[in-house]
């Protein structure tokens, strides 16, 4: 047994980040919903995440509504008013 500054708290023993490798106090680790162990909190390198809404969206999304909308190519009028005003059942 070798006994150096790193005495440990009663209770308390080592383990190793899943993500990073160091070596923490079992209580400095934390689980992660990737169901890794990883440090969190000071004296650590903070590995933990919280999980993200967007993990399955990769990338900028691709479609942004416009800013205005101009009336179809074909002249339709569809302005307020006029009859052909687009309806959600039309969409
Ligand atoms: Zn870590």
């Amino acid at each position: 047994m070798r006994s150096g500054p790193d005495h440990f708290t009663l209770g308390a023993w080592k383990c190793v980040c899943d993500r990073c490798g160091f070596d923490f106090k079992n209580n400095q680790l934390r689980k992660e919903w990737t169901g890794f162990r990883v440090c969190s909190g000071p004296g650590t390198n903070d590995c933990w995440e919280p999980r993200h809404p967007q993990d399955h969206v990769k990338g900028k999304r691709d479609r942004q509504a416009p800013p205005w909308v101009r009336p179809d190519s074909d002249g339709t009028d569809v302005s307020p008013g006029s009859g052909n005003e687009v309806s959600p059942e039309d969409l």
